[in-house]
């Protein structure tokens, strides 16, 4: 027998042991004290015995009141002294042999109380104490071996009816056991069954949920790799649900979602997946596609039937659907990425008008992103320290002495090591990132011109500045601040604004306004990569620039290209009519310089005079003697 049965079946027991053991000590108080009473009259010795035995059974009786849970301890006790009684009696006077059936019934309460097992201990001690007093005082005995074989034998028989008893009845509680046990099962099970349904079902509409669309999407996924088929990740979004929820209510609301949810269903095979992610979300798994257009017609579907009026309570409600749709392989993502994208193209979706499906673009997408990542890139950058200012000197081309510098950014990229503006300027182009690089660039130019002038080096430097920075909000009161931080001398060339002439002549009042105001800082302004555009004579003439730079594109050819040597002959031609200075960039040889010489351009700047080098060199820099001397210009 199981041990946990023998603990449930003895659970049964107590209040019937109580109940009986009670009974036992109030018979046995009430006998005895009768008896006892009776004694006296006599008198006889015993009486006091009597009275003991009473007042035991008495003890035990309240004993056991008070504490009911002791009540297998009491059973215990009640025994060996009803068993030392019996023995007493029975060994006192062997001559009575119904003293023999007492212990028929000591043996009974034992196995009652007991239970099989103890229950044949305390036989075995009855058959030991009856044959041992048998012998000890068998001449003084009233009953025969035979009596005393019989008296053995239906002990046994009781033992035995006892067992059986037990047996059956121990089968029953397990068989009952069993029975509950499997109901538990079945009831768990049950439970369980719900909790999982709970965890990867949406409870309103039935359809699997975002924990179970997970699952779908990765096995949708790992099909369409395996199968090299297509995947659609459709993120569908309503359009207009939340008026309809916000004016009839979150049950009327529900009513719609279930619509909404058996209408896609409809829409889509049986092998698809809808899920619900929450509020009117739904994402729509498309599997087994051949090709892209496959999942056209599904989605025209869905589109469709959901802007079919809602009938309900009598009024028809109108709604329509935003799909966003990520196509693996052609967005060869992760779930969660193809999801998300999914996403971004329902957001355009939206944009677009609703009731539509858009298409997620991988290559746009992966512009769109390098570029904002550069963006970040450069943010960081500038926060830590990574841009510095080379400078490429602009000499005298006649006397070969330095005339001044360019100021030309360049990016210690911590991956891709030393950039150049051509890597990354166009990514900031009109943001306001373009306007903090150019401020960077104004304040690190003032701070070489100051490190310089204490080196006893005065030199004009040109800087690079964008219109759009040039036309922001407060670019004039900066740069004023600027100036009073290196403070000119009067008339000094200290800074020169290089602005491509493209720019220059887009809206040319304003930066006509905005070179007077530099003016009066000692600032200079260079018309950048002259040539290049299409300015016309008449804007020539309002511009009050001071400097023409000949676009390198016409200086570097003008050897071998008519074409380009008459460009540069006409640039170097207007500069002097307009009485501006003309630098000529590209300067690559000392052909060029020498041609540039004799079509009388005055300045130079090109790789063959010097390639842009840090501030630090520029100081030290000394031009190569060719003809004439090279010498500094203080
Ligand atoms: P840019 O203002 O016309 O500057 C001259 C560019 O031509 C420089 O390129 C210079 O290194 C290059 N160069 C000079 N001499 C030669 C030569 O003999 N041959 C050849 N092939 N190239 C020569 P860099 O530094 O790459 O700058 C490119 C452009 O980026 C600049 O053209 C300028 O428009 C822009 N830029 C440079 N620095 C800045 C800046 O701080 N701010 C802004 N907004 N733009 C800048
Ligand atoms: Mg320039
Ligand atoms: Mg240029």
């Amino acid at each position: 027998m199981p041990e946990q049965d023998r603990q449930d079946h003895s659970r049964d027991q107590p209040r019937y042991k109580i109940a009986f053991l009670n009974g036992i000590f109030l018979l046995a108080m009430g006998l005895a004290s009768a008896i006892g009473v009776y004694r006296l009259t006599m008198p006889h010795p015993l009486a006091t015995i009597d009275f003991l035995i009473a007042g035991a059974a008495c003890a035990l009786w309240f004993y056991l009141r008070q504490h009911p849970d002791q009540v297998e301890r009491v059973a215990s006790i009640a025994l060996a002294l009803g068993f030392l009684l019996f023995l007493a009696a029975y060994l006192v006077a062997p001559q009575q042999g119904n003293r023999l059936s007492l212990f028929f019934l000591f043996s009974a309460a034992a196995f009652f109380l007991k239970g099989i097992r103890v229950g044949l201990w305390w036989l075995a001690a009855i058959i030991a104490a009856i044959v041992l007093g048998y012998l000890v005082r068998g001449g003084g005995s009233n009953f025969s071996g035979a009596d005393l074989g019989t008296a053995i034998l239906y002990l046994v028989a009781l033992a035995g009816v006892f067992y059986f008893h037990e047996t059956l009845k121990n089968e029953e509680l397990a068989r009952q056991r069993e029975h509950d046990l499997r109901r538990e099962l079945r009831v768990r099970m049950e439970h369980e069954k719900q909790l999982e349904r709970l965890a990867h079902y949406d409870a309103l509409t039935g359809v699997p949920n975002r924990v179970m669309l997970a699952d779908r999407l990765a096995q949708a996924l790992a099909r369409a790799k395996r199968d090299q088929g297509l995947l659609a990740v459709c993120y569908l979004d309503l359009d207009g649900f939340k008026p309809i929820n916000d004016r009839l209510g979150h049950a009327v609301g529900d009513r719609v979602l279930v619509e909404v949810t058996r209408r896609i269903r409809e829409s889509v095979r049986e092998d698809d997946t809808v899920a619900r992610l929450g509020g009117d979300e739904f994402v729509v798994l498309l599997v087994g596609l051949q090709a892209a257009e496959e999942c056209v017609g599904s989605l025209q579907r869905i589109l469709e039937r959901v802007a079919r009026p809602i009938a309900i309570d009598g009024e028809e409600l109108a709604l329509s659907a935003s799909i966003g749709v990520a196509l693996y392989p052609d967005d060869e993502e992760d779930a969660e990425t193809l999801l998300r994208h999914a996403d971004q193209a329902m957001y355009l979706a939206k944009l677009a008008g609703k009731n539509r499906y858009h298409l997620f673009d991988p290559a746009s997408d992966r512009r769109a992103r390098s570029h904002h990542q550069l963006l970040l890139e450069i943010r960081g950058g500038l926060a830590g320290g990574e841009f510095e200012l080379y400078f490429q000197p602009k000499i005298e081309l006649a006397s070969r002495r330095l005339a001044g510098a360019e100021a030309l950014i360049r990016w210690h990229h911590p991956r891709r090591g030393l950039l150049l503006p051509g890597d990354f300027m166009r990514a900031v182009e009109n943001t306001e990132l373009e306007i903090e690089l150019g401020e960077w660039v104004i304040a690190s130019a003032v701070d070489h011109l100051r490190r310089w002038r204490e080196a006893g080096l005065r030199i004009e430097i040109g800087i690079n500045i964008s219109a759009y920075h040039m036309q922001s909000a407060g670019f004039v009161p900066r740069l004023r601040e600027q100036a009073r931080r290196y403070a000119p001398q009067p008339d000094e060339r200290w800074l020169q604004i290089e602005v491509l002439e493209t720019a220059a002549l887009d809206d040319i009042a304003r930066i006509s306004a905005l070179i007077a105001a530099c003016r009066e800082l000692g600032i200079g302004f260079a018309l950048d990569d002259f040539g290049s555009g299409y300015s016309s004579l008449t804007y020539l003439s309002q511009l009050d620039v001071d400097t023409l730079k000949i676009d390198q594109s016409f200086v570097r050819d003008m050897q071998s290209d008519k074409g380009d040597h008459a460009v540069v002959q006409g640039i170097i031609a207007l500069a002097r009519a307009f009485d501006m200075r003309c630098v000529a960039e590209g300067v690559e040889n000392e052909a060029i310089h020498q041609a540039l010489l004799q079509m009388g351009c005055e300045l130079g700047q090109g790789n063959g005079i010097a390639l842009p080098m840090p501030a630090a060199a520029l100081a030290g820099w000394q031009p190569a003697p060719r003809q004439g001397t090279y010498d500094l210009l203080s």
